[in-house]
């Protein structure tokens, strides 16, 4: 049996093992590409002006813009919800320029100067970006945020923060939209975006389809997009757009196959900030491939700068991106399974592979770590077929639970594959099993390991890994393995667009009707909401305004 082979099984059983039906995002295969081109729609189902798939961050700006054009307008959802990924987000939106806000605290800013600063060369994260598509988004960073408030986003009035890519102040946080859980989904301050904003889009007259799926972007003899087919219950809504469509289906760090187009090591055993709420299943971008488009600034993915892969701050659960702590009051908490245990020093413990063995310093936070963790492997590994770089384990005892004042018990951790506790080390390492482990632990590397790591502390220096201030042993039983693999966040390459958000096929040239914004687009790998806003602003204007 090959290894996607064995994988493939147990990891679908893993998957749905307690899955509650909420929440999840329905898996609705997509059409290929010769069924996607140039089919001939002979009924629409229903029909609007503008036509937009998924509500999430981008989906909802560019539905109230269009609406506000005047434009009717459908979404197609694929969750049971609204919000995607800026649900659980953490609300902060740096957009300058002179905003409302920002004028109210006394901060001087303008658009030029939003430029400047993000293409200024010296910052790797931004410096392969499309400069047309930084001017557009410097230019429209006021009315944007403007727009937010115009429609309801509450931010917390305190004054504004830099950020990375700023000179200037311009970080505003949006405040949870209320106390109920079913509601916010996490209590998370993205909330407080996503909520507003949907109410907004709903008194404006902006109809929501939710569970609608797209699976299929209608382009007529290689000409213009009319319309899309969006799937419920397996049945197909054929949906035309009179204006134009738009991608809003965030990203695609949910898509193993596709992901690994950019770094082949991003394989299965990556988990992604934002699930199991909402997915990016790339199924946009997929789709505009299959008629046509292309995609932009690819490179961005592996450049190693900003978060396309995150280090696990929450340990022993599944989902440990270090700025979502899950609820265990949450909706989605019994998909979830657990919180994790927040580290507050990796100090407190050590991180090995899934052949037990230490691979780095563990205090290291760089990228230098990341690539360790996703493929640094030793010499065992040529014989166990490995691709990427495994699971990676926290291995810690009794006295770090005391120091980092964490409760290992349920639902703090996942009993169930993500967490581990054995008297001694040798059975903790009989003891760890999950889907991604593919082969059983070597326990005597595990002790060894241990062993050695203890001698490093008595002698005050790491000699593999340079690991500064040892100080704390492993050595107090109970011993506890915890889930600590690194997770995968932004995506930071999509479709081709140019600055009025219309995707671009490989000859540079319009694919008329057609538009995207969000994480689904590429060529400027900023993080998060700034830049799915501001462009999903400007792809509901635009597809409004287009006239066939
Ligand atoms: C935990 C977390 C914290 C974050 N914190 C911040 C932050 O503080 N600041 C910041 O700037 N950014 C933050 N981000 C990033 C930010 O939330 C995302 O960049 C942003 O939400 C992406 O917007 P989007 O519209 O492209 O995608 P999303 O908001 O993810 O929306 C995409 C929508 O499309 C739907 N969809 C997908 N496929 C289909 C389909 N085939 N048919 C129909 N619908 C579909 C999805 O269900 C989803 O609702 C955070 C992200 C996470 C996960």
């Amino acid at each position: 049996m090959n290894r996607s082979t064995k994988l493939g099984t147990s990891r679908r059983t893993f998957l749905t093992k307690g899955a509650l039906g909420v929440g999840a995002t329905a898996v609705v295969g997509i059409a290929s590409p010769d069924e996607a081109s140039a089919q001939r729609v002979t009924k629409w189902d229903r029909s609007a002006d503008v036509v937009i798939a998924g509500a999430g961050a981008s989906g909802l700006c560019a539905a109230i813009m269009a609406r506000e054009q005047g434009a009717s307008v459908i979404v197609v959802e694929q969750n049971h919800d609204i919000g995607g990924h800026a649900m659980v987000s953490g609300g902060r939106i740096p957009l300058g320029g002179g905003t409302r806000l920002q004028k109210k605290f006394g901060v001087i800013d303008s658009a030029d100067q939003v430029y400047l600063d993000h293409t200024d060369f010296h910052n790797l994260e931004l410096r392969y970006s499309d400069r047309e598509l930084v001017r557009v988004w410097a230019d429209e960073n006021a009315a944007t945020f403007d727009f937010l408030l115009d429609n309801g986003v509450q931010f917390e009035e305190v004054m504004p923060t830099l950020v990375n890519e700023g000179t200037v102040p311009r970080l505003f946080r949006t405040k949870v939209y209320s106390d109920d859980l079913k509601v916010t989904i996490n209590g998370s301050p993205g909330s407080g975006l996503v909520r507003a904003l949907e109410k907004s889009a709903r008194a404006k007259g902006v109809e929501i389809l939710l569970r609608h799926s797209l699976t299929r972007i209608v382009r007529e003899n290689g000409s213009r997009v009319t319309g899309i087919t969006a799937t419920i219950d397996n049945k197909q809504v054929n949906v035309e757009a009179r204006r134009g469509f738009i991608i809003a289906t965030g990203g695609f760090t949910s898509n193993v196959a596709y992901r690994r187009m950019f770094d082949p090591r991003l394989t299965e055993e990556y988990q992604v900030a934002g699930e199991p709420w909402s997915k990016q299943n790339a199924d946009g971008e997929m789709l505009a491939m299959a008629i046509g488009a292309v995609l932009w600034g690819t490179s961005n993915v592996a450049s190693e700068h900003g978060r396309s892969v995150t280090k696990t701050r929450h340990i022993g659960a599944r989902y440990g991106y270090e700025n979502l702590r899950w609820n265990p009051g949450s909706p989605m908490f019994p998909l979830v399974g657990g919180a994790g245990l927040t580290v507050k020093s990796y100090q407190d413990l050590i991180c090995v592979n899934q052949f037990g063995k230490r691979f780095w310093n563990e205090l290291d936070d760089t990228y230098g770590y990341l690539n360790a963790c996703l493929g640094r492997h030793d010499p065992d590994a040529k014989s166990r077929k490995l691709n990427g770089g495994g699971p990676i384990w926290a291995i810690f005892d009794a006295d770090a639970v005391r120091r980092e004042e964490w409760d290992p018990t349920p639902p703090n951790v996942d009993p169930n594959g993500w967490f581990f506790t054995a008297d001694t080390i040798q059975e903790l390492a009989r003891k760890i099993a999950n889907p991604y482990q593919l082969a059983p632990m070597p326990a005597r590397a595990l002790e060894e390991t241990v062993t050695k790591y203890n001698a490093y502390v008595d002698a005050g220096k790491d000699a593999e890994f340079g690991r500064p201030g040892l100080m704390f042993k492993v050595q107090i039983p109970p011993f506890h393995a915890a889930w600590a693999t690194p997770i995968l966040h932004d995506a930071l390459a999509g479709l081709r667009t140019n600055g009025r958000c219309e995707v671009l096929d490989i000859r540079g040239q319009v694919i008329p009707g057609l538009y995207c914004a969000g994480e689904s687009a590429g060529g400027f790998a900023l993080h998060g909401l700034p830049r799915v806003t501001v462009f999903g602003r400007i792809a509901g204007r635009e597809a409004a305004r287009s006239r066939t």
